[in-house]
């Protein structure tokens, strides 16, 4: 059996308090497997969002549990939790996020820099993931220079390169064109089935979404 990299145990989320609250997440619970691909959809509102940074720890869960690789994060202190999301988690966001003074190379590189992996290991992995995602001719490039289906297939390589537990993408083609959005799923898919990596994906769009091998839908 493949083992638990997450498990999601009756969270439930509210905003706000006095008489003005919100129930952004309501009573949710599932597992995740090593090497699965999983899109979370829903209307807008339903708590996608809310459910993610739950996970990543940006957010705390009202109650419940989330377990990533048998820990239980939603009582991780202050400093366990960067460590936990340097050292566990992948992350792809709509508008990718690089940070605009490094090159794509140095993009890529920072996240094993904070790890302390030494750098000829570090080009090593860096050279990698740029061949495998078709961004090796760009990685002297700076994100200004790039396009926007380059760009998130440079957050696809940082995320990955660090061999995390779980990548959590959240609605990673929000902002790419149909072309570039294929592209990158693609890469996505790529990922799953050549290193194993495991994918939790929020979006709204069918078509993102049907490159996921199991849909969660949230009401
Ligand atoms: P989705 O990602 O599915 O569109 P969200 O997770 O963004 O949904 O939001 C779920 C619900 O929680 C919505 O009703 C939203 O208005 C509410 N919500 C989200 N974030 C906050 C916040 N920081 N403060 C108050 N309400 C919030």
């Amino acid at each position: 059996m493949n083992e638990e990299v997450l498990k999601v145990s009756n969270i439930e989320k509210y905003y706000g308090r006095n008489g003005n609250v919100t129930k952004a997440i309501d009573n949710i619970s599932f597992s995740v497997e090593e090497g699965e691909f999983i899109g979370i959809m829903g209307p807008s509102g339903s708590g996608k969002t809310t459910l993610l940074n739950c996970i990543s720890t940006i957010d705390k869960a009202t109650s419940g549990k989330i377990f990533v690789a048998g820990d239980d994060i939603t009582r991780l202190n202050s400093k366990k939790i960067s460590k936990f999301r340097r050292e566990k988690l992948g992350f792809i966001f709509q508008d990718f996020n690089l940070l605009d003074t490094l090159t794509v190379y140095e993009n890529i590189a920072l996240a094993l820099s904070i790890l302390r992996v030494k750098s000829s290991e570090i080009d090593k992995r860096v050279k990698d993931i740029a061949k495998r995602l078709n961004i090796e001719e760009i990685l002297k490039k700076f994100p200004w220079e790039i396009s926007g289906g380059q760009k998130q297939r440079v957050a696809a390589a940082r995320a990955i390169v660090t061999n995390p537990k779980i990548i959590l993408a959240d609605e990673p083609t929000g902002a790419l064109d149909s072309k570039s959005s294929k592209a990158l799923l693609e890469s996505l898919n790529d990922l799953n089935r050549d290193l194993n990596a495991t994918i939790l994906m929020v979006t709204h769009d069918a078509f993102t979404a049907s490159y996921a091998k199991r849909i969660l839908f949230i009401k």
